[in-house]
């Protein structure tokens, strides 16, 4: 994968013309000692639905190293998705939640108003890491609601054309996902098991979607698609005419596209600059809580000038 400056896009393979498909290729950014693929946010696009942030890491070797170790931090107006494709991660957070996440399994984390966690891999840890930590904007009339987390330990799944079809949030293919969601979104995990796969992925047309490949390769609509590459979709599709090889796995997620401007710093969601600031505030006083059992310090917010911060156009 190339490296790609922040917030510059670059092509990556050629769309079909009269097609109004749109490719992108993530950019690295560093998590920890970790290197990620980073897909959103775009400079020309803060959210898809509303996703507002795709992180995919790995397949890591993770045998006798430390691995994941991202100390305390704070979210505001956001919910996170952590979800693996191979190894496991430790969730500890300040409402005392501890869980360990293995893959199949969804750690959905709504920070409301205010929480901190700490991600890790376990002391005993599996050799490999892989995984996408995805965030979704709270629409403003839920973004103050309380902070909650939850595990599940199992995912409804269905078939369609040789993918099993995992649905992590909402709804895809006759199959419905438990997870709390607070605007209309989907996600999904497609995986090509055993033999290639291609099927017409129904999508519902008043949603926007993306679409990632996280291991092996794909196609959508004519359109290649290698770990990196991002597919976004516009509303108003039907569906995609998807198709790939066997051993390989996608990730769908969509959502009505989302009628308020995000305003990101750090790991904070917000609308305004001086949320922003009080959030960055509150952290520094302590005010999130303190997520126990983690050995070590919590991160420091970074340096911030508020009448910096722009309003988003
Ligand atoms: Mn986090």
């Amino acid at each position: 994968m190339s490296t790609v400056e922040a917030n510059v896009e670059v092509a990556g393979n050629p769309v079909p013309e009269g097609n109004d498909l749109e490719i992108t290729e993530a950019r690295n950014a560093r998590v920890g000692d970790i290197t990620v693929r980073r897909m959103l946010p775009l400079r020309l696009r803060r959210s898809v639905g509303a996703w507002c942030f795709i992180d995919h890491y790995g397949p890591m070797d993770v045998d006798g190293v430390a691995g994941m170790n991202v100390p305390p931090h704070p979210h505001i107006g956001l919910q996170t998705v952590t979800w693996l494709l191979s190894g496991n991660v430790l969730h500890r957070d300040s409402l005392g939640s501890e869980q360990l996440i293995r893959p199949g399994q969804l750690n959905l984390m709504t920070s409301g108003r205010g929480i901190a966690h700490a991600e890790e891999s376990p002391a005993e840890h599996d050799p490999t890491l892989h995984g996408v930590q995805l965030w979704v904007a709270l629409p403003d009339a839920s973004r103050h609601v309380d902070p909650a987390f939850e595990h599940h330990g199992e995912l409804p799944a269905t078939g369609l054309g040789g993918f099993v079809i995992t649905v992590l949030v909402g709804e895809l293919a006759g199959a419905a996902s438990p997870a709390t969601t607070f605007s209309p979104i989907v996600g999904a995990q497609l995986s090509a098991t055993g033999r290639p796969a291609s099927c017409p992925l129904p999508l519902r047309p008043d949603y926007e979607h993306v679409l990632f490949v996280v291991t092996g390769q794909a196609s959508a609509n004519g359109v290649q698609l290698a770990p990196g590459h991002l597919l976004y979709s516009p509303a108003g599709r039907h569906e995609l005419a998807l198709a790939a090889p066997s051993g390989s796995t996608l990730i769908l997620l969509g959502g009505e596209p989302l009628r308020e401007q995000l305003l990101m710093w750090w790991n904070f969601v917000a609308r305004t600059p001086a949320e922003i600031g009080a959030a960055a505030a509150a952290w520094r006083a302590g005010d999130f809580g303190s997520v126990g059992g983690y050995r070590g310090d919590p991160l420091p917010a970074p340096p911030l000038d508020v009448a910096r911060l722009k309003r988003p156009r």
